[in-house]
């Protein structure tokens, strides 16, 4: 397996290299050439294996220049059941009739971005080994939230990494902020910038792909790559999980072997939707799948109408890892769609640069909505939905979710199509307590500190509180930085001591 740059697709470079690169010099994106096809025997025998064995079965169709026993190394490292807090590491459970959850949110950040960035160092130090040998990783995070978390406790006192973090000072929750400013390890750094998440995105792009800064780190024997979901190392692991879900229903006996399934994404980044996508193009049987987005519907938009337009009030929303404008992995789908046109993927990413959007040809949005369609949901709603779907099943979701669960109903009211459905369930309600205790509450909450919001959480739903947030009530702020964007490349060079 081979892979090439959505923006210049005369590269052909290893999954190590994209792996430890991050982002093609030339800052596109890496793709695979081709996806890897799984029979339904395939799938099918993929049922009776645990999580760890489907994980393996998936990435060495894409990760071919892993040995197994590499692989093996990385993904049993990844998935050890202890550090999630379910046997089956990410499970798929029933709410009602058709609607299932999968709950991604099982492991030591208490959200799904775990998922992947429990394995991503495994993956980040076998490529390093491989393609950089002896160079010190600078792993840059731009976070909305749950990304910044999940890669510190990923690469903390990974050896040969360092991890630089930078998050909106306004743009996350109390939970994931003090998650964040917590963080012990030899190797890591937080810094809150101001500015909001796309800022945040737009800046650590741009030292990415500055000459200077990139000889400047290499002079001293280092070189940068990328946790977020422009690297590919993140967006693999996230395969897995579609095919997992799928599994889990057919052992549960809710569909047969060969059933179309929907499946409901919260997005943000398009990062774990478009995994999705693969898993559909890889052979999943995959009907339709549903782009959920908060008030920040910029995905709904284009989704629905052709047109990318980021122009247009950003607002701060309960699910703030999805208060995003500038979703970076839809230029990996626009690739695809466009018959791996790297010329118009260029066009279409300068023409978002200059004017902020770009309107995609009658053909492109044609493929696309074969494959995606797309709902979105306002702050009233979310909180209708949580309460709802407390009160009527007992199932108590977080802000991300409930989004994903309004803009599902509002899917099948429209349609009718009820098939068995798959929504991801991307966080721990315990992160966004605050917002969730008001939903169940009905609208009000009393005036309390966040650990306290926690404890008359679980007092009202006797739901179980995740032990590494209840653990961060006694730990001591560590990180306290905060500056410019116009000034984060030379926090940079500060917190690297150069
Ligand atoms: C990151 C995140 C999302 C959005 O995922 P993308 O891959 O960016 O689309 C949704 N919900 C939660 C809780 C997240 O942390």
């Amino acid at each position: 397996m081979l892979y090439t740059s959505t923006r210049d697709n005369s590269i052909r470079v290893t999954a190590a290299q994209a792996i430890a690169k991050g982002i093609s010099d030339e800052g596109g994106l890496f793709v695979p050439c081709e996806f890897p096809a799984f029979s339904l025997e395939k799938i099918g025998d993929m049922a009776a294996m645990s999580y760890i064995d489907r994980a393996k079965t998936v990435l060495k169709e894409y990760l071919t220049d892993f040995t197994e026993e590499e692989l093996d190394y990385c993904v049993t490292g990844a998935y050890e059941a202890s550090k999630f807090s379910s046997a089956k590491i990410a499970p798929t459970v029933n709410i009602n009739a058709n609607e299932n959850v999968l709950e991604l949110w099982h492991g030591p950040t208490c959200a799904f971005k775990d998922m992947a960035l429990q394995l991503l160092p495994y993956l980040m130090t076998v490529s390093a080994k491989k393609t950089a040998e002896g160079k010190t990783i600078v792993i840059l995070v731009a976070t909305s939230g749950d990304t910044g978390k999940a890669a510190l406790e990923g690469f903390k006192d990974v050896e040969n990494t360092k991890i630089l973090v930078f998050y909106p000072v306004d743009g996350v929750s109390p939970m994931q902020k003090l998650q964040m400013t917590t963080q012990e390890g030899s190797n890591v750094a937080v810094c809150a910038i101001k500015g909001n998440f796309d800022d945040a995105q737009s800046a650590v792009k741009a030292i990415f792909t500055n000459d200077e800064i990139k000889r400047e780190l290499a002079a001293k024997n280092m070189m940068f790559s990328s946790a977020n979901s422009i690297n590919w190392g993140r967006l693999v692991p996230q395969i897995v999980y579609y095919f997992s879900a799928y599994c889990d229903l057919l052992e549960q006996g809710r569909i047969a072997l060969g059933d179309e399934i929907n499946v409901v994404v919260p997005t943000g980044n398009f990062g774990n939707i478009l995994a999705g996508y693969y898993a559909k193009r890889m052979g999943l049987p995959i009907k339709k799948l549903v782009c959920a987005s908060n008030s920040n519907n910029v995905l709904t938009d284009f989704l629905t109408s052709g047109e990318y337009n980021k122009n247009r009030q950003f607002y701060t929303t309960s699910s703030p890892s999805m208060d995003i404008l500038i979703s970076s992995n839809l230029e990996r789908l626009l690739y695809h769609a466009a018959g791996d046109d790297d010329a118009y993927v260029r066009e279409l990413m300068a023409s978002l640069s200059d004017s902020g959007k770009y309107i995609v040809t009658e053909a492109v949005i044609d493929t696309i909505q074969a494959y995606f369609t797309a709902g979105c949901c306002d702050e009233n709603a979310v909180y209708d939905t949580i309460k709802q779907h407390f009160d009527s099943f007992g199932y108590l979701s977080d802000t991300h979710t409930a989004v994903a669960l309004k803009v599902y109903a509002d899917y099948v009211n429209a349609t009718g199509d009820d098939i068995p459905t798959v929504i991801d369930s991307t966080a721990s309600p315990y992160k966004f307590s605050k917002s969730v205790l008001t939903a169940v509450n009905g609208g009000t909450t009393p005036l309390l500190d966040e650990f306290e919001m926690v404890d008359a959480l679980f007092e009202k739903t006797g739901t179980a509180v995740p032990a590494p947030l209840q653990s961060l009530k006694n730990k001591a702020v560590l990180h306290s930085s905060v500056c410019d964007r116009e000034h984060m490349s030379e926090m940079v060079f500060k917190l690297l001591n150069l």
